[in-house]
């Protein structure tokens, strides 16, 4: 049990999202005790004030709520189905709330196993909002799963987010966060298209994107990845290999449902130059590169 009678959190994952999300735990009075296979991570959020675990199943042992907050689906099923695994020894408060962006497939089937195997309740809770937003706990939250269950999750969630929205059942958390993503690649790709043509016409490209901001085409990306573009900050941020790791969930998703989603085909390819250009850890901003290459601002 935390301060003032906060519960406690198991929490798996302690990487550029879940160590800030982490911190906003601790700073509202949780307990939490931390589990990652980097070790320095561990050790890292153990000097803030987490207690270490071993492995998941430590990290869960005395928990109300296990947190899970990992790169992809394998690995989310690993924590749950490997060895110290959740599904193996849940946490008391008998509440897994998986914020990672995965398989909604996977989700609902980790959902059936953790309810009938072992009467564990799994909401899928995905966040918008990139590591700022995780900073400055004000994350967008996309809840999936039974209604009870989301108001056992809410008050940690709080700690975390500031909107935070019950979205449906299993899955529809991770559905939502596939539609957020799949707007925001084409987006930033509308943009690339913008400023490459801009640049070629001898544009100012700062006073074409105020221009655009003022108007119908303004957009979050367009305000804070646009700067970076056009100056060729290319470093930090959201990573092109995650957005590309999203837009893998978003076609996998669709085809199974015989949606057609051509706009998100085309800027996948894009991903794929990127990442074939060694772009794969820079930012999403990074994308712009591509266009760099086609327009012959830069080789290689
Ligand atoms: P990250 O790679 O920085 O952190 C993931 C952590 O999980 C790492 O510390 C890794 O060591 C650990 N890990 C991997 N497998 C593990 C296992 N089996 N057991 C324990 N620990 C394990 O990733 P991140 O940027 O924090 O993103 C996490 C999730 O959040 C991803 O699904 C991502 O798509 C999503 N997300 C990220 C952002 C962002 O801007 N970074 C924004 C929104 C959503």
């Amino acid at each position: 049990m935390g301060r003032n009678g906060n519960g406690s959190v198991g929490f798996i994952g302690i990487g550029t999202m879940g160590r800030e999300m982490v911190l906003n735990l601790l700073k509202t009075g949780h307990a939490v005790r931390a589990f990652d296979l980097n070790e320095a991570a561990i050790t890292d959020i153990a000097k803030e004030g987490a207690a270490r675990a071993e492995n998941p199943a430590d990290a869960a042992r005395d928990a109300d709520i296990v947190i899970t907050m990992l790169p992809d689906t394998p690995h989310v099923e690993a924590v749950v189905y490997g060895q110290h695994g959740l599904l193996q020894s849940p946490p008391p408060g008998r509440l897994i709330v998986d914020m990672s962006t995965i398989s909604p497939v996977a989700v609902r089937r980790i959902h059936a196993d953790l309810k009938q195997q072992a009467n564990v309740s799994f909401i899928d809770a995905p966040v918008s909002g990139g590591p700022l937003g995780a900073k400055n706990a004000t994350l967008s939250i996309m809840a999936g799963g039974e209604a009870e269950a989301f108001a056992k999750a809410e008050p940690f969630f709080r700690a975390m987010g500031t909107t935070i929205t019950h979205v449906g059942a299993s899955g529809a958390g991770q559905t939502v966060k596939l539609c957020n993503q799949l707007v925001c690649g084409i987006n930033i790709q509308a943009i690339c298209e913008a400023l490459a043509l801009g640049r070629a016409s001898g544009v100012d490209l700062n006073l074409l994107r105020e221009v655009l901001l003022g108007g119908a085409a303004g957009s979050w990306m367009l305000d804070k990845l646009g700067p970076q573009m056009i100056e060729g900050h290319v470093g930090a941020g959201f990573r092109i290999d995650l957005m590309f790791k999203d837009l893998r969930l978003v076609q996998e998703h669709a085809q199974a449902l015989n949606v057609p989603l051509p706009g998100t085909a085309l800027v996948t390819s894009q991903y794929v130059d990127a990442r074939a250009h060694g772009e794969g850890a820079n930012g999403n901003q990074a994308l712009f590169r591509v266009y760099d290459r086609m327009t012959n601002q830069i080789t290689g």
